[in-house]
């Protein structure tokens, strides 16, 4: 295990036995935290130690947010968000991301603690391989996981897009052969088996879930041209749009503070996006920036003082001590 991951789980339980944390509590009808998870694994080698949860621990957690947090609905989140938070309870929103079929095979644990999430979903990996739209993100997705490409310019980049939009099925397919082998830098969500669209679809008609996006073909959307910015964009809404989503919120791939900027933010806007999530870990507070709000990533880790940690701002400090 990496040592900032043991860092992180035990920074939050220092401040919590030294006190430090209770304090931070004191106004919790001003701030909350969203939690942010992305895997679930039912046996006990976890391979992504910073994005997997083994399902025993995962009940623990949920059993424990529900008992001691008020767990916001994201279904009842309007205009205010603060209306609802109690003042002498850590409220606490479920974030979810990257529609990985393991929140599919978990999702009784949300359902028996009842607590609603917003499924975060890059919709073009969720595709079929043999739809324009599921190719076209498979290949944009390869394109970044050759580490010279990140290099290029953003005309270059640019250029690489337009020649994949006028190109027929069968040239993408050979496109996508060809660049498959020449990764060198493989995300892990592209290992993973993800939710299928019929699956997103039924998923959404729980009341549970809301469904956000999380883009087409995930990629550090500030690192994209234009043109291929929008189609990651409006074309995720449309797919939105067909699993019954909720437009409001949308969450940043990767989520790392120059993954977005005030171009970005703007054209989220003009979509009708309100809430748009970073995977920082700031609280969120009335003087958040709404298009910028932090989340705090789950750890594969059960213990209580560590929850509490987490549901009392403890990684705020943590970031900031970081300067991440
Ligand atoms: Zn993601």
């Amino acid at each position: 295990m990496s040592l900032k991951i043991i860092l992180r789980k035990y920074f939050s339980i220092i401040l919590n036995i030294l006190g430090l944390a209770p304090k931070f509590w004191q106004d919790s009808s001003k701030y909350f935290v969203t939690i942010d998870y992305h895997y679930f694994s039912d046996n006990n080698e976890i391979s992504h130690p910073s994005l997997e949860i083994n399902r025993n621990i995962l009940e623990l957690q949920l059993k424990f947010f529900q008992k001691n947090m008020h767990i916001i609905d994201p279904k009842h989140l309007g205009n205010n968000l603060f209306s609802m938070l109690k003042s002498d309870m850590s409220s606490i929103l479920f974030t979810i991301d990257d529609a990985d079929i393991s929140f599919k095979e978990n999702f009784d644990l949300f359902q028996k603690y009842k607590i609603p999430v917003i499924l975060f979903v890059p919709f073009g990996l969720c595709l079929k391989q043999n739809t324009r739209d599921g190719l076209m993100s498979r290949i944009l997705r390869s394109f970044f996981e050759i580490e010279k490409n990140k290099l290029l310019s953003l005309k270059q980049k640019e250029g690489f897009f337009n020649s994949l939009e006028s190109a027929s099925m069968e040239n993408l397919n050979k496109i996508y052969k060809d660049l498959l082998p020449r990764r060198d830098k493989i995300d892990p969500i592209s290992s993973r088996v993800l939710l299928s669209i019929e699956e997103l679809q039924k998923l959404s008609r729980d009341s549970l879930i809301t469904i956000g996006s999380h883009s087409m073909s995930h990629p550090i959307l500030s690192e994209v041209p234009e043109k291929w910015l929008n189609w990651e964009l409006s074309t995720s809404k449309k797919y939105l749009q067909i699993v019954n989503g909720d437009e409001k919120y949308f969450a940043y791939p990767y989520g790392f503070k120059a993954s977005t900027n005030s171009e970005i933010k703007q054209k989220l806007k003009k979509l009708g996006i309100k809430y748009a999530f970073l995977t920082r870990s700031t609280v969120i507070t009335t003087d958040s920036d709404k298009l910028e709000l932090g989340r705090v990533g789950m750890l594969n880790f059960f213990n209580a003082r560590y929850l509490r940690g987490l549901a009392g701002r403890a990684f705020e400090v943590y970031d900031k001590l970081l300067l991440r």
